[in-house]
């Protein structure tokens, strides 16, 4: 090993001659470290290459980002690089310059970005076949018995530190952490969760529900009470179905028109993004696809973005159709699969590339466009840290690799829609519907006649009335699938929320009853018959009497698919009827199997939540019923008439997809609501108009760019200090530099007020444009650095306001 040492001022305080790296580690704090590599991994461990280093006393992966020859550290602090497993770089030039950008942008730090592009299993190198679950290791029954002996030992330690606390000068370290759950009372909790839901878990993923750390798990099953097993990870991989491919002989002006612009920029390498607006069904897919084919004509290759749910059987056979050696990414693939997609579209045997919001970071062989479909989705932003928008992350990467970008939507975010107003993106737009060779115009608001379902608006305050009952069903609905139904034609009823009951309240005072450690709703759990928390999995008996006013009884209210379903059971008894949600989907498998029982026609009716709104197409669905329209709409997020609209545009579009005339049946509280009737036209740009307005008004984005910073903490005082700390430093930047903030909120109590036991404090920042942002953020991280026990997050462009 060579070394050279300057003998001046003593040996631990001495400079190291020698090789060093530059590395990016997955640490909250944004800074690279120092690191000197051994002569035996110098042709390992270039820029992008994986290192293993020792971070305060643990061995970390990280990414070398720079090489120099010097290092301001001395001899005492610099370390060794442990590990370099790869010969070949595993991340490229642009890719350290586009995660460089997502650190500045969205406040994590670049080892956090850097991870987020690359898939586990490929920063790991150990495919994963199996899954982890935690099993109980005895019998419910010896369980429950020891859960009752576990409580009864908590209650004794709640006794002891009630004398704590009146003692104030006898707290310590120790009293911090028995102030939330003791020991006991964790174990218990463990086994209760289990006992009570005879599901599944993984450890890592109950942990985290509970809001513990492993090592109670660890401890239980030393103890006898936990076995860990193995359990095979079924997920296939897509199924390419079978099935005829109808491929367009010739594109309709419109889309041809969008395709030659698209072209232009692909065939000149030249970093440009379109807009591709046109409603559901009017050919947008056709133009991607035919922009993709040009780009792999060139050699180049091309990324397209899905909501992960619309990573449908018809997608895929779609894209398989045309063009060869497609790779589909998907969070249920196994890891053996996902590294041998990697490996295929790194050696460029794969030129398209298919998949969710990661897929965006694949590593294409000479990137030339990439599209991101139904660009509105906000599955798009991820909810942890980076917390960045595939969207406009991948706007950044075509930047630095010359490619185009097709944003693709019927309905546009208003983001999106305004940089396409002022030319930053280039407005293509599709406004009929190709039907074979003839195609149908829609002018702006006029109903459409041809081509679009006819929409009729319920109003449910009046049918309510009229029915003396709340009632979930019109009599116009009803009626229409009845009809429908008996004519041999199927129906899509469609329901923005999933479940039971979803709220349990009080007959006579209102109150709901809400779960002790987070401020949601409990709902009704049928199988338990118990009230259960969708966060933290808390279980309530159903109290006999509301536990507000000690008067009425507690009764359920509301409706969610799973009830829907139900009553859909009761109307039509005759009938095949399938749910479609989250709860009832729970493999692809299921997903793949309840859809084509539907297309074969042996289930008549679809019921569901978001899932069945998006990108499918059924020729004999001739009525859609949108149960709820206006659910969410009082939510007091300022995006709430934007989703609503969104959503209800995108259910609308599902009728009328074949030969037959479809009807859309909307039912609402709120029949004159723009967002309602404007959906209920397919006119995107009255109600834009108006939404615009209102966003102008309130200096909501895109009129401005927000910045939402949470702070976590056991202890409520101690997290409003520090968001007010926050908000003040944030103010008192935008004293000093006028103009670059608009408004800083004072701290108030999240909608979402108590999360697993934490209490939630959030401060909202508007600031003008992304250097006012980046610029406020410099400020405000120092401060969330030093605090401990406290979890602080900061979202820049935030869509979750919870
Ligand atoms: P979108 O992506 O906007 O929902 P698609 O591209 O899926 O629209 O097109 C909807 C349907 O119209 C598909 O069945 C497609 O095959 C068909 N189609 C698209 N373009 C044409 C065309 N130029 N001529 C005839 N049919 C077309
Ligand atoms: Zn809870």
């Amino acid at each position: 090993m060579r070394r050279v040492f300057n003998n001046e001022p003593g040996p631990s305080e001495t400079r190291v001659v020698g090789r060093f790296v530059e590395v990016a580690l997955p640490t909250p704090v944004d800074r690279v470290f120092d690191y000197l590599v051994p002569d035996e991994l110098a042709a390992r461990a270039g820029v992008g290459h994986r290192v293993s280093v020792n971070f305060a006393n643990r061995e970390l992966q990280g990414f070398v980002v720079a090489q120099k020859d010097a290092s301001p550290l001395l001899r005492h602090q610099i370390k060794e690089i442990l590990k370099a497993p790869d010969e070949a770089p595993l991340v490229n030039e642009s890719m350290l310059r586009l995660t460089r950008w997502m650190a500045d942008y969205y406040a994590c730090s670049w080892g956090e970005a850097l991870q987020a592009v690359l898939p586990a299993v490929v920063r790991s190198g150990r495919p994963r076949k199996t899954l982890t679950v935690v099993k109980l290791a005895r019998t419910r029954e010896e369980t429950l018995a020891e859960v009752a002996r576990l409580e009864a030992t908590k209650s004794e330690v709640r006794g002891q530190r009630s004398e704590v606390a009146a003692f104030p000068e006898a707290r310590n370290t120790e009293h911090e952490t028995r102030t939330t759950d003791s020991r006991s009372a964790r174990y218990a909790k463990i086994l209760r969760t289990l006992v009570t839901f005879e599901e599944d878990f993984t450890p890592g993923h109950l942990a985290e529900k509970l809001g513990y750390s492993l090592a109670p798990f660890n401890t239980l099953r030393k103890q006898g009470w936990l076995t860990y097993e193995k359990k095979p990870v079924d997920f296939g991989g897509v199924g390419s179905l079978g099935g005829e491919e109808r491929v367009p002989e010739n594109l309709t002006g419109e889309q041809q028109l969008a395709l030659d612009r698209i072209t232009s920029s692909v065939d000149r390498d030249e970093f440009k993004t379109f807009l591709l607006f046109g409603i559901t069904g009017s050919g947008k897919t056709e133009v991607y696809i035919r922009a993709i084919a040009r780009a792999i004509e060139h050699g180049k290759s091309a990324i397209v973005l899905v909501p992960e749910i619309a990573l449908t059987p018809q997608t895929v056979r779609r894209f398989s159709h045309r063009f060869e050696n497609v790779t589909f990414l998907h969070s249920s693939m196994t890891d053996a699969e996902r590294r041998e997609a990697w490996t295929r579209i790194k050696d460029g045997t794969s030129r398209v590339v298919v998949g969710p919001r990661s897929a965006l970071f694949a590593p294409v062989k000479d990137l030339g466009l990439i599209v991101v479909d139904e660009e509105h989705e906000h599955t798009y932003k991820q909810d942890s840290a980076p917390r960045y928008n595939a969207r406009d992350t991948a706007i950044m990467r075509a930047r630095l690799e010359h490619a185009a970008v097709i944003l693709g939507s019927a309905t546009p975010c208003l983001e999106t829609w305004k940089n396409a107003q002022e030319g930053k993106y280039e407005l293509l737009e599709l406004r009929s519907r190709p039907t074979g060779s003839s195609e149908f115009r829609i002018q702006n608001s006029e109903l459409p006649s041809l081509g679009l379902p006819s929409v009729e608006i319920i109003d449910m305050q009046r049918e309510c009335h009229e029915q003396h009952a709340l009632a979930w069903f019109s009599k116009r609905l009803r009626g229409a699938c009845a009809q429908a139904l008996e004519q041999g034609e199927q129906v899509i009823i469609f329901l923005n929320r999933r479940g039971y009951h979803t709220v349990l309240s009080c007959q006579q005072c209102g109150e709901a009853l809400t779960c002790p450690n987070c401020t949601t709703h409990m709902s009704f759990h049928r199988q338990l018959n118990k009230a259960v928390c969708h966060y933290c999995l808390e279980t309530r008996e159903l109290p006999k009497r509301c536990p507000t006013c000690d008067g009425g009884p507690v009764k359920q209210l509301g409706i969610g698919t799973e009830k829907l379903e139900e009553e859909m059971k009761l109307m039509f008894g005759g009938f095949n009827i399938a749910r479609m949600d989250s709860d009832a989907m729970k493999t692809r498998e299921d997903y793949e199997s309840t859809l084509e029982a539907f297309r074969q026609g042996e289930t008549q009716v679809l019921v569901g939540t978001q899932m069945i709104a998006k990108g499918l197409d059924f020729p004999n669905v001739t009525v859609v019923g949108v149960v709820a329209a206006d659910i969410g709409m009082n939510l007091g997020d300022f995006r709430s008439f934007e989703r609503t609209f969104q959503i209800v545009t995108q259910v609308a579009g599902r009728a009328g997809r074949g030969e037959k005339p479809g009807t859309v049946i909307v039912q609402t509280f709120k029949p004159t609501h723009p967002a309602i009737v404007c959906a209920s036209r397919q006119d995107y740009r009255g109600f834009v108009a108006g939404e615009m307005e209102h966003r102008r008004i309130s200096q909501y984005p895109p009129f401005s760019r927000l910045v939402l910073v949470t702070v976590e903490a056991r202890e409520k005082p101690k997290g409003e200090e520090l968001a007010r700390q926050i908000a003040m430093t944030a103010r008192d930047f935008g004293k000093m530099n006028q103009g670059s903030v608009f408004d800083v909120s004072d701290p108030f109590e999240a909608p979402m007020a108590k999360l697993r036991g934490r209490h939630r404090t959030q401060v909202m920042i508007k600031a003008k444009g992304f250097r006012e942002v980046r610029a406020v953020v410099d400020r405000i991280q120092p401060l969330v650095k030093v605090q401990e026990k406290l979890r602080v997050s900061i979202d820049v462009d935030p869509l979750d306001m919870m």
